[in-house]
């Protein structure tokens, strides 16, 4: 009976080891396997009768860590716990398969048996299958791995909110990104409402009222959050719903992006695209911009306004003598003057250059009213601006020149005004500068006819209606030297204009330079069809040249190609320069006369005695001859004051050694005081009048015929 309990409970418990869902095998104290259940023989791939006597060591097992690394015989479980007899829990074990396979995954426990006199008996290792557990483990890790990864190029702080449990977790980086620690404010579903910027909060809270109804997946949405220090962080959320089958929001999640940089680019793009960085002021296209609603609020009002166009007064000549850095210093401090001048509805803007935009509203309800009041600013802002600068820290007087056109919203567009008040602009600048002009409509229709006859100007030198004359020069004893070239414009309908009718416009129009070239080019082939001819091929060729031709560095070298293209003899070309050469970059121009004169070309200077006449500058210039301005010869013999100024010029070009050309000399009276005085060349009516290079070459290649 006794013994047939044993077997009983002997067999329940064998039924019960196999059933149970752990592997379990019993190792004696030798470290023999004296039983295993049947679920340790499957996860150990072995029968019962193959592991019964099979002894834990390294060369009957092989296991690895957790790490995969291989594991020593004396760390197997079973080998601990009859050394130290203690206990070992959740232990991971791999048992390795076949090469290039993953272990299988064991977690084991073990326990020492000991017998009534208290000697360690047996040693009881247990375990269960984790190899999916495990995977399932390797994978999380990995993913968030590559979450690290692809968030750390970024400063994206991600986020999430179960909405069924009322869980809420926010990443460190949400919190880094408003200077907290982590969970330093206990994270609950309404912290980052109570950080939203009170001015965002209704909109934030219709969007979210909006998303719980509207079924979308994701969005996103710019507002900021207010910042440990207080300041406020714009941030960019965007997160996605997850819904369930009737559409209601279980879970959104997502990542907040910190907007800083980006908001400070943005506006550092817009400062760029719609101020001057010179000044600070809004530059044209916001102006524009501005315009546009100004306009529409007069034409609202019925209130007038006024746009003002101002610009200074010589402010190329100041870039160019004193340099540019004082330049932008005045600029500078113009707009400075004009700024506090204005009041605060009053719109300033800068153009470019000098050029200046006034804007001012509300001026009056009539135009008497509103001509009178921008009259007052007008004188405001003259007295304001007359006032000395300091450059460099001496003091500096500009002046402003501004055209005025008035606006009721109505009558003109934007581009309109701009014209008419730069027109008027002109026209002050016309008058004698350091004044205003308000625009009226006489000075469209002229300055229409410019345009046109820009247009003329420029079909008209295309269609080489250009042609040269010459007026001959003759030394004091009458002998033919040279001749001076002029222009005309033999027009197509036949009409022929003087250079007076159209040089102005082309210095304007920059069509000067082609004009220029075309005459120096064609005075060039004159030169060199004249060569062995013994009337004609000693003659020089005075021609004249604008500064603007010599300013460009291309100058010397296009003179030096035309010389070498015809075969001018360079020595008979003579540059006639005026005196507006002073008023530029003297150095410069200095240089480009330097390598013509290397060539051998002379040059002489024009009108002396009307323009800038800096005689301290005369000196530096390599001339050749001055020529003297027809005015002082025509009053030679009529006005007393004429024949000392005359008289000082001869001096004057003498100590400089520079020979003298009179020009305008029309009689007989004028021609005998400048050979008396010593006047070396004269050219004028009395003597020849310009003809057509064609009747020169004929005229003076017979007269000279007839001479020899
Ligand atoms: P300018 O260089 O002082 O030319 C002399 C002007 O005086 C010429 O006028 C000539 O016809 C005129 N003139 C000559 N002798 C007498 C005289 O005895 N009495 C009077 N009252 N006038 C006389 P024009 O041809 O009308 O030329 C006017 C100006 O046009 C020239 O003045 C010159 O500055 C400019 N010009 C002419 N051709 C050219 C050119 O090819 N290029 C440039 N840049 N300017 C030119
Ligand atoms: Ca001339
Ligand atoms: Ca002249």
């Amino acid at each position: 009976m006794h013994s047939s309990t044993a077997v009983e409970i002997q067999r329940r418990l064998d039924d019960l080891l196999d059933h149970l869902p752990a592997g379990v095998v019993v190792h004696g104290a030798d470290g023999r396997i004296v039983s295993a259940n049947k679920l340790a023989c499957e996860l150990l791939g072995q029968s019962p009768q193959q592991l019964k006597g099979i002894e834990a060591s390294a060369a009957a097992w092989e296991l690895v860590r957790s790490d995969g690394s291989p594991m020593p015989s004396e760390q197997f479980p079973v080998n601990v716990v009859l050394r130290t007899g203690s206990k070992i829990s959740h232990l991971i074990v791999g048992i390795p398969g076949a090469p290039g396979t993953q272990p299988r995954w064991l977690i084991c426990n073990a326990y020492p048996g000991f017998d009534a006199a208290g000697h360690l008996r047996e040693a009881v290792v247990c375990f269960t299958d984790c190899t999916l557990l495990k995977r399932a483990k390797q994978r999380l890790q990995k993913s968030e791995q590559r979450l690290r990864l692809v968030l750390r190029g970024s400063t994206d702080a991600p986020w999430d909110n179960d909405l069924v449990s009322g869980e809420f977790y926010y990443s460190e980086r949400w919190w880094h990104m408003l200077g907290y620690r982590p969970d330093e404010l206990a994270p609950h579903a309404g912290l980052w409402l109570d950080l939203v910027h009170p001015d965002e909060r209704p909109g934030i809270d219709a969007f979210m009222a909006a998303l719980a109804a509207e079924r979308r997946e994701s969005y996103a949405i710019e507002f900021r959050l207010r910042h440990r220090d207080g300041h406020y962080v714009p941030v960019l959320s965007r997160g996605f719903v997850r819904r369930d089958s009737t559409g209601k929001p279980l879970r959104i999640s997502g990542t907040n992006t910190d907007l800083s940089e980006r908001k400070r680019a943005e506006r550092h793009i817009y400062e760029l695209a719609y101020f001057d960085q010179l000044t600070g002021l809004p530059n044209r296209r916001l102006l524009i911009e501005e315009l546009d609603k100004t306009l529409a609020r007069s034409h609202r009002s019925g209130r007038l306004g006024a746009l003002v166009f101002l610009d200074l007064d010589n402010f190329k000549l100041i870039n160019d003598t004193m340099g540019h850095a004082a330049g932008d210093a005045l600029l500078r401090q113009v707009a400075g003057r004009l700024r506090q001048t204005l009041r605060q509805s009053d719109h300033l803007a800068r153009l470019g250059g000098d050029e200046f935009v006034l804007v001012l509203e509300e001026l009056g309800g009539s135009g008497e009213e509103a001509v009178r009041e921008a009259g007052i600013v007008v004188d405001k802002l003259k007295l304001v601006l007359d006032q000395p600068y300091s450059l460099d820290g001496r003091p500096f007087v500009s002046t402003p020149s501004m055209g005025l056109v008035l606006f009721d919203g109505v009558s003109s567009d934007v581009d309109t005004l701009l014209r008419q008040a730069d027109l008027a602009m002109y026209q002050a600048k016309a008058e004698g500068r350091n004044t205003a002009r308000f625009f009226d409509p006489g000075m469209q229709a002229s300055a229409e006819r410019q345009a046109s006859l820009e247009r003329a100007l420029r079909e008209g030198l295309s269609a080489h209606e250009f042609v040269l004359y010459c007026q001959p020069q003759f030394s004091s004893s009458g002998a033919l030297f040279g001749a001076e070239v002029l222009v005309r414009w033999r027009r197509a309908d036949g009409v022929l204009l003087g250079p007076d009718q159209f040089i102005g416009l082309a210095e304007a129009s920059g069509l000067i330079v082609p004009l220029g070239r075309h005459v120096l080019e064609e005075s060039c082939r004159a030169l060199a069809r004249w060569r062995g001819d013994a009337a004609l091929d000693k003659l020089k060729l005075a021609v004249n040249v604008s500064v603007q031709q010599l300013r460009s560095d291309a100058f010397p070298e296009q003179v030096a190609r035309i010389l070498h293209d015809t075969g001018a003899p360079p020595a008979q070309l003579c540059l006639e320069l005026t005196e507006s050469v002073f008023a530029e970059n003297v150095a410069e121009l200095i240089a480009h006369m330097h390598t013509l004169c290397g060539l051998g070309v002379q040059f002489s200077l024009d009108d002396f005695g009307t323009g800038y006449s800096s005689l301290a500058y005369l000196r530096r210039f390599p001339l050749a001859a001055l020529k003297i301005d027809r005015s002082f010869v025509h009053d030679v013999h009529l006005d007393p004051a004429a024949a000392p100024i005359i008289e000082a010029i001869i001096a004057l070009a003498r100590g400089l050694r520079l020979d003298i050309v009179a020009e305008g000399v029309e009689h007989e009276a004028q021609r005998s005081f400048l050979v008396e005085g010593g006047c070396g060349a004269l050219q004028g009516y009395l003597l020849g009048r310009p003809v057509p290079i064609a009747d020169f070459e004929r005229l003076y290649r017979d007269a000279g015929a007839v001479g020899a």
